[in-house]
């Protein structure tokens, strides 16, 4: 099951149980520990007393009272005291230890905050590195819906350096599509342009006479011939893809970030029509280069085209040959695109 990255406040999200970054005592303080007890009412405080308080990396469950979840784990992550004081092992135990707290009380899904990134001042790049990792061992072994939620954008920073590079290859692709449809709007003949989302190829000006009339097609086939020429489908394809890979399914819908009983279906069902994102995020888990992931979307009725800045992030990612579909959602994420997954 998936990890997924939302942008909200914790307090609002209708999981089984949120995670709150607590401090030692457990008796409330600012941040996102103050919006929960705010939001919990004064029953979290009663519980919270008699729990004798909380180690870093450990984490302790209470009820959720006026929340509209059924739990919340308290965990403690380390103060930041400049990355050499064993800081990343406390924060991985915080999320470890939550995660199987979860797990023992029977959640199926469960949200964190972005824990030691706010009053403790661990950078926020490497705090959600630290959960996406930590997290991602854990559902490897374990089904569980798991959100890590940001409460503002600036949370969520991908390195300046990726982003820049993203913002240069957008820059090009959008220069390119933009030259390409003025050639076209002069009459040039086999140029591209670019329609919203729809790549058309123009033919040759002196041919748009020809172009307002259907064209015969030389040997017309019937319908019923013409249906039986099929080709391998999206679902066919992707089967294939795990087999030719020697991939398990699960450590491919695992690695797509999609949910089982997503995959399921599609394995189940051969004219399957997934949406475009999940589409994509089996080319990424398969790791298959550009023709192929385009030939994989065009099987779902999907294109990449320059004209969109999400399928040009993708672009940049699969010819950079970064798989990584948790790295391929941050930098969707900073650019206010939908992310890959279920
Ligand atoms: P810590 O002391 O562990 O650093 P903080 O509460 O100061 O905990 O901050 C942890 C993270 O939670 C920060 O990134 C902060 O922006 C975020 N945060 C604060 N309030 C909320 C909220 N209501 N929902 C989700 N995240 C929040």
């Amino acid at each position: 099951m998936p990890v997924q990255i939302v942008r909200n406040d914790i307090t609002k999200m209708k999981c089984d149980a949120i995670v709150n970054a607590a401090n030692p005592t457990l008796l409330g303080g600012g941040g996102v520990d103050g919006a929960i007890h705010e939001a919990a009412g004064s029953g979290l405080l009663e519980e919270c007393r008699t729990l004798g308080g909380c180690k870093t990396g450990e984490a302790k469950l209470t009820g959720a009272y006026d929340l509209p979840c059924k739990y919340v784990i308290h965990t403690v992550g380390p103060v930041w005291r400049g990355g050499q004081n064993n800081e990343e092992a406390l924060l991985k135990s915080c999320y470890r230890n939550s995660l199987t707290t979860a797990l023992e009380h029977g959640c199926e899904t469960l949200a964190f905050p972005l824990i030691s990134s706010g009053v403790y001042g661990y950078p926020k790049e490497q705090a959600l590195r630290v959960a996406v990792d930590s997290i991602t061992e854990f559902l490897t072994e374990h089904d569980m819906l798991v959100y890590i939620v940001v409460f503002d954008r600036s949370s969520f920073r991908i390195s300046e350096k990726l982003f820049a590079d993203i913002s240069s290859f957008i820059d090009d692709k959008y220069v390119d599509a933009n030259f390409k449809f003025r050639f076209s709007g002069r009459g040039e003949s086999g140029e591209s342009a670019v329609l919203g989302e729809t790549q058309i190829l123009y033919p040759a000006a002196a041919n748009l006479a020809q172009l307002r009339r259907p064209a015969k097609p030389t040997k017309a086939l019937s319908l019923e011939e013409a249906l039986k020429q099929t080709d391998e489908s999206f679902s066919e394809m992707l089967l294939r893809k795990i087999d030719e890979k020697g991939m398990t399914d699960a450590q491919c819908y695992k690695k797509a970030n999609i949910d089982r009983k997503l995959f399921s279906k599609i394995r189940g069902d051969r004219l399957y029509r997934p949406s475009k994102q999940t589409a994509i995020a089996f080319a990424i888990a398969l790791e298959l280069p550009l023709g192929e992931a385009k030939d994989m979307l065009m099987k779902a009725g999907f294109a990449l085209s320059h004209s969109s800045r999400f399928d040009i992030i993708i672009e940049y990612f699969i010819t950079n040959e970064n798989y990584n579909v948790f790295e391929i959602n941050e930098a969707l994420f900073a650019f206010d695109q939908p992310l890959l997954g279920a």
